[in-house]
């Protein structure tokens, strides 16, 4: 491994880590030095992911519910005591919700935003002095593709992930002259669980083939597939490390040519 991606010494808080791109970004992560605090509210795929990673570079927080203040405090508090001050935020955690606009409810609007937007902003917040106490910190936010335009039937998970760039961009400008970077990278349709419920979930309303539904969610990706969750963490770790210490306030479309930016 070259010097440039040596996380030695750091201490990555990874939200959602227990499963698809979450935890692909801590195997990433782990592998390239950090001391990563797996964070999420599933103990079982949690623990399965640590014992996967090398011996004392992970611990598990069971309890971080990322719509919870209390939660949040009380999961950094373990995180604090086990591996020491946050260097590396990766706001991970997060649902699609679908549904036609005309038929959404306040609860369901409420809902996405909590857990998509509001949760950004909540453990950013929580996490920042730490961050800003680190030699080269960094809040890297996984937003998606629905950041950058929208889609059918996912206007409050598009709202969410738009609002998690604007967060960022505006982060990034508060914290440039602290040498904290803040960037969001955007996934097109990835292969993780997510994606496979919400498979799933058509197939079920449709009875259409498992192949002709991810042919459709793929139409919209040049490259004509899905993305895998390691194409993510290699993004992540490229913005985590010294290399990328110029790279601040981007949203970075991981999407095959779906979205161009610039
Ligand atoms: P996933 O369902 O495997 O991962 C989401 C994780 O977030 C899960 O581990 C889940 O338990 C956790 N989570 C959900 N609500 C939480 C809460 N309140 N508190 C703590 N943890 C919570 O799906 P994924 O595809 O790996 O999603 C990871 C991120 O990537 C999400 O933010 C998602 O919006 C984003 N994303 C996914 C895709 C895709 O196509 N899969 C595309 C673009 C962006």
């Amino acid at each position: 491994m070259s010097d440039s991606t040596d996380l030695a010494g750091s201490h990555a808080l990874v939200t959602g880590a227990g499963s698809g791109i979450g935890a692909a970004i801590a195997r990433r992560l782990a592998a390239a030095g950090a001391r990563v605090t797996l964070a999420g509210r599933r103990e079982a795929p949690l623990r399965g992911v640590a014992a996967e990673l090398p011996e004392g570079s992970a611990m598990v927080v069971a309890e971080f519910d990322v719509t919870s203040p209390e939660a949040i405090d009380r999961g950094l508090a373990v995180a604090h005591a086990a591996f020491g001050p946050v260097s590396i935020l990766v706001n991970n955690a997060g649902a699609a919700e679908t549904a036609p606009f005309a038929k959404m409810t306040l609860e369901q609007w409420q809902r996405v935003i909590a857990v998509d937007l509001t949760s950004v902003f909540l453990v950013t917040q929580a996490v920042l002095a730490d961050v800003r106490a680190a030699p080269a910190g960094r809040i890297i936010n996984i937003a998606s593709t629905a950041g950058l335009k929208g889609y059918r039937y996912v206007s409050a998970y598009s709202a969410a992930k738009h609002g998690v760039i604007g967060l960022t961009r505006s982060l990034a400008l508060e914290l440039a002259k602290t040498g904290v970077t803040v960037n969001a990278v955007c996934p097109g349709y990835t292969d993780t669980p997510l994606v496979a419920e919400a498979v799933a979930a058509i197939i079920a309303k449709t009875g259409r083939s498992e192949a002709e539904v991810i042919a459709e969610l793929t139409a919209g990706n040049p490259q004509g597939r899905l993305i895998r969750p390691d194409e993510v963490a290699d993004t992540v770790l490229w913005l985590a490390s010294p290399a990328a210490r110029s790279i601040t306030g981007q949203a970075i479309a991981i999407a095959g040519g779906e979205v161009m930016t610039g």
